[in-house]
Parts: structure tokens; sequence; C-alpha cells
């Protein structure tokens, strides 16, 4: 696969640049290159302030259909985006898996009540999401989800018992979309839903997961009778496991470039640091850069193979 870019696209890469020239100062010059992995607690509340004033431009959801308040750029321009706002030292976004996922997502499945409801809030950075796929039991073995949802006619409310694992941002996070099992007895990839359950209420305990780097992107969620409304199920009963999957194709496509972007940069301070001290004399470091950067090449290739099959709307 090889991606060429246009006049039209480097155009459009002299735009982004400019803009983010002109605006990632001032204020906002501190953020530059912080809020990345192992940095995730920084600046948390003047991150979000940088994503709205990124929203007022229309800059959070680039590849977004016009109709629903995007900018519908094609993927070689999305590419360039996630490519200059790395190289600019744009911060982490904390709301990349609500323009990233959710987005996307009822944009191609929600129904118009659905995207009215939710898409505006991630277009204004002001609404922020998280991802509650995986369990202690469920990993790469996905569809082995035992969170279960259980709809009570009474209360029109679906009630969500079960664990989840690994949630990045749950901290932060509005809204969780879930898979989770509504067929009471199915197995495997039958019988599971997609839902979007509110995170700030009674029933949901967030646990931080504090990683090597002291501080903690991941959580432990539990969800003890938690609830939503019934009209906050995404698609049919029984649809989870094929929106899930769709979801997941958006994740490792343009999603995934602007963190891998991140990761490049940081690989290229390595190399800096290890030129200036001596390091890189150092024959066995010079093999772990060469791998890092192998690794690097290869995730990028993959999230441009992913991007392109990417479902359109
Ligand atoms: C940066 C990051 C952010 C994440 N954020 C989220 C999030 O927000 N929400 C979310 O739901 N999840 C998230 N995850 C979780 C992630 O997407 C995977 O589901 C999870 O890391 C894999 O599950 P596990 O840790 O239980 O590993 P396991 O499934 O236990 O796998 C452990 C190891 O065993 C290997 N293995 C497993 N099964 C087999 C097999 N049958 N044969 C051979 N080898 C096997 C795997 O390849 C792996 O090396 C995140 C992960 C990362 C790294």
């Amino acid at each position: 696969m090889k991606l060429r870019f246009t006049p039209e696209d480097e155009a459009f890469r002299h735009d982004i640049a400019c803009w983010l020239a002109r605006k990632l100062c001032g204020p906002f010059a501190q953020l530059k290159y912080r809020g990345g992995p192992g940095d995730e607690h920084s600046f948390v509340a003047e991150r979000k302030v940088w994503e709205q004033h990124m929203a007022r431009d229309n800059w959070l959801c680039v590849g977004w259909p016009k109709a629903w308040g995007g900018r519908e750029l094609s993927i070689s321009q999305q590419v360039i985006f996630h490519e200059e706002y790395a190289k600019a030292g744009g911060p982490g976004l904390l709301g990349h898996i609500g323009a990233g996922l959710a987005g996307p997502t009822l944009i191609a499945f929600g129904s118009d009540s659905q995207k009215q409801r939710f898409l505006p809030g991630i277009l204004t950075g002001e609404q922020y999401w998280c991802q509650g796929y995986s369990e202690p039991g469920a990993g790469s073995d996905l569809a082995n989800v035992r969170t279960k949802a259980e709809l009570d006619n009474k209360s029109g409310q679906w009630r969500i018992n079960g664990q989840k694992i690994w949630t990045s941002l749950a901290h932060e996070a509005d809204w969780c979309f879930m898979l989770v099992r509504t067929e009471p007895g199915s197995r495997g990839h039958k019988g599971l839903s997609f839902l979007l359950v509110p995170m700030k209420q009674a029933g949901v305990t967030i646990r931080p997961i504090q990683q090597i780097t002291a501080t903690s992107e991941f959580n432990e969620v539990f969800f003890d009778d938690a609830v939503t409304d019934s009209n906050n199920l995404v698609g049919q009963p029984g649809q989870g496991w094929h929106i899930a999957m769709v979801l997941l194709g958006f994740e490792r496509g343009v999603s995934t470039l602007g963190q891998q972007m991140q990761f490049a940069n940081e690989l290229k301070d390595i190399i800096a640091i290890a030129k200036s001290n001596g390091a890189a004399q150092d024959a066995s470091i010079r093999q772990r850069i060469a791998k890092a950067w192998s690794g690097l090449t290869i995730m990028r290739h993959h999230a441009l193979r992913h991007a392109q099959r990417t479902t359109r709307w």
C-alpha cells in the first residue's frame, strides 16, 4: 500500500500546520508534548480547554461527515492532520475515544436520536467517553465477556452487573460504550449487545490501576446494578459483536495513528539523548532503538492499511 499526497493534500498540510503554530502558543504552550502515555495526569483541565479551543475551529472530529458536524477529511488528509498535530507537539487528547471510536460508531449504527443526543458533546470537546470491552476473563478472547445487562421492563432501564478492566480514561469519562451479555445463557460472540452507560452514577466504581510510571491511564470499573435507559442500546439486542468489531476497525486505523506519532516523537527524543550522552555508542542500545523504530514503522503501516479499509458512511 502506498499513500500519495496530492497538491491539495499538501495545501491542507500547510493550513493545519499554520493553525497549530498560531494557536498552540501563549497559555497553551505549556501543553506541548504533554499528556501522552506516562504523563496522563498532567494538565488535565488545561488540555480540556485546549480541546474545546480546537473544537471551535472544528479540528476534533476531522473524519466525521459534514452532515454530522465533521470536516469529512479524506483518509490521507486525516493522516496529515495526525502527522502535523504530533509534529507540533499537540497534547494528548482526552476526547480521542469519543471522537475516534464512539462518534464514528454512532454515525454508522446509532439511531437519529442517539446521534442528536451524543455527537454534539464530542464535537465540542465537552463530553468524554471510555471503552468498556476488556474484562479479567475477556482480553484477547473478547467474546468471553460476562458483564450482564438485563432489561427491566417496569423501569424501562437496563441493569448492568459485572467488571471491566484496562478502561482507559474511565476516571474522566461521562459515558462508557460497553460490550455486554444481554441473552442469558448465551456463549461466545452470540447474545452480546452494545450499550451506552453513564459513568457518573452510584452503581459505577472506578479503581485506578497504577502502572510502572506511577501514573494510571487505566482503571478497573465495577458495575453493581448500574443503570442506563432502554434507548441507549445501539443497534439491535444481539448485534453487539458486529458493532464492537466495526468499532475496533476505527480503533486500528486512523484513530491509532495519532498515538503512534506521539510514540515517534518520544523515540526521536530518546535517540537525541542517546547521541548526546554517548549511550548510542553501546551496540545493545543501538539494537534496542532499531527494534523500537521497526516496531513503530510496522504499527504505522498496519494503521494505514486498516484506515483504508475502515467503514465509510
Ligand atoms: C494502551 C492500552 C489501552 C487499553 N485501553 C483499553 C480500554 O480503554 N478499554 C478496554 O476494554 N480495553 C483496553 N485495553 C485492553 C486491550 O485492548 C486488550 O483487551 C488487553 O490488553 C488484552 O487482554 P489481557 O491483558 O487480558 O491479555 P490476555 O488476553 O490474557 O493475553 C496475554 C498474552 O497471552 C497471549 N494469548 C492470549 N490468548 C492466546 C492464545 N489463545 N494463544 C496464544 N497466545 C495467547 C496474548 O497474545 C498476550 O501476549 C487497553 C490496552 C492497552 C495496551
